[in-house]
């Protein structure tokens, strides 16, 4: 009988509990057992009951419920090989066959570099007494499977991460609530949103919100940024709108590749000698990524999790280890370090549809 294990990694993401009970439920639907392994890597490094045999109900509930109920964690042991090493160890006194990791880029790498070393591991577990040839014969080809877990939806090789909707859900959510009292008082608001490197959630919710002025990573801002923000809500205030909102991804850059803060925003809108605009920052932080999946997160990780399972038993010795993706509002399974590859590239949403034009819509509403 065949053991596959789940587990999830890196940050926390909504839809990673409804991965982990369509893997739990698929594997067990198609006569394997199902095991979780708890805390990330540093669960199959430390072993024991971190890693446990799960049953059908055991996932009763979880298909909505936000965070990930088996813990995540940042593990420096598996950035080491002793570490790898203990985790290989680990997964086979378990008997597990095959693993699916739910994480993002730092956490598929991790889970390729695995991969790649298992036959040295398992070599290496051998020569140093730790297990009997007898005991690795059945592990020799390890067989992962990767799930994209994550809210900044920063891997080019999907169309959507899971987490990622309901993350931006969140903002705009937030970014309704703030509009009350920005409308109230005539007000101004620099919202800041995740995304050290990836500003899909602050593009997004730019478009989502008809927010005034959006900063990403991706594209850092000309010289000229300060009159180009200030003239556009000069024009939106002249038309009578009143409230402001800016948004802004925590790795807003210039083209001098310097930092542009919320602070040095609120600074200038409330100039004095400018806008003098009475302005706030609201800072999201957790609050993005807490809270139930929405629809499209449990949908996706379901049949995600059905597909990883799937992947798990049709995988061969040749077949290369995958991740599985959404493009293009199809499932497919993609070569596993696809995910990886280009994750700090520029977003993708923006390289599709014209986004200038799009926000350009907004207006004095
Ligand atoms: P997020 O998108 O939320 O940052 P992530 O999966 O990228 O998620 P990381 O903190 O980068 O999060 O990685 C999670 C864990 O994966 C690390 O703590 C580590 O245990 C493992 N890992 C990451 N990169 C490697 C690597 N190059 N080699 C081995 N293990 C790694």
């Amino acid at each position: 009988k065949k053991k596959i294990a789940i587990m999830t990694s890196g940050g926390d993401a909504p839809g990673m509990n409804a991965t982990v009970r369509a893997c739990v439920r698929m594997a067990i639907h198609m006569g394997c057992d199902a095991y979780c392994v708890y805390e990330g890597y540093d669960g199959l490094v430390r072993g024991g009951d971190l890693i446990r045999r799960m049953e059908w109900h055991d996932v009763r509930g979880w298909l909505s419920e936000g965070g990930t109920l088996i813990g995540t964690a940042r593990c420096m042991a598996f950035f080491e090989r002793a570490g790898r090493l203990k985790a290989a160890k680990n997964m086979i006194l378990n008997g597990i066959d095959a693993l699916i990791i739910c994480g993002g880029d730092g956490s598929l790498t991790g889970a390729d570099r695995f991969r790649s070393e298992w036959p040295e591991l398992l070599e290496e577990l051998i020569s140093t007494g730790q297990l009997k040839k007898e005991q690795v014969n059945q592990y020799r080809h390890l067989n992962i499977v990767g799930l994209v877990g994550s809210i900044d939806n920063d891997l080019s090789g999907t169309d959507a991460t899971i987490g990622c909707y309901s993350a931006l859900a969140r903002i705009c959510y937030a970014v309704d609530l703030i509009e009350a009292t920005a409308s109230s008082h005539s007000r101004a608001f620099v919202v800041e949103v995740m995304g050290r490197h990836c500003g899909w959630l602050a593009l997004m919710a730019g478009v989502a919100t008809g927010a005034d002025f959006i900063f990403i990573p991706e594209k850092p801002r000309e010289d000229n940024w300060r009159e180009e923000m200030c003239g556009i809500i000069h024009e939106h205030r002249k038309r009578g709108k009143r409230k402001t909102i800016v948004i802004i991804a925590e790795g807003a850059l210039d083209r001098q590749g310097n930092k542009i803060t919320p602070e040095m925003v609120k600074d200038l809108l409330a100039d004095k000698n400018g806008l003098a605009l009475d302005t706030r920052i609201t800072t999201l932080g957790h609050v993005q990524r807490g809270g139930t999946a929405v629809a499209y997160d449990r949908m996706l990780a379901t049949l995600q999790g059905v597909e990883a399972v799937k992947a798990v038993l049709e995988a061969t010795p040749e077949t290369p280890t995958c991740f599985i993706a959404v493009t293009e509002n199809k499932i497919t399974r993609k070569p596993l370090m696809e995910a990886v590859k280009d994750t700090k590239e520029v977003a993708k949403a923006i390289e599709r549809q014209d986004f200038e034009l799009a926000m350009s819509l907004r207006d004095a509403e």
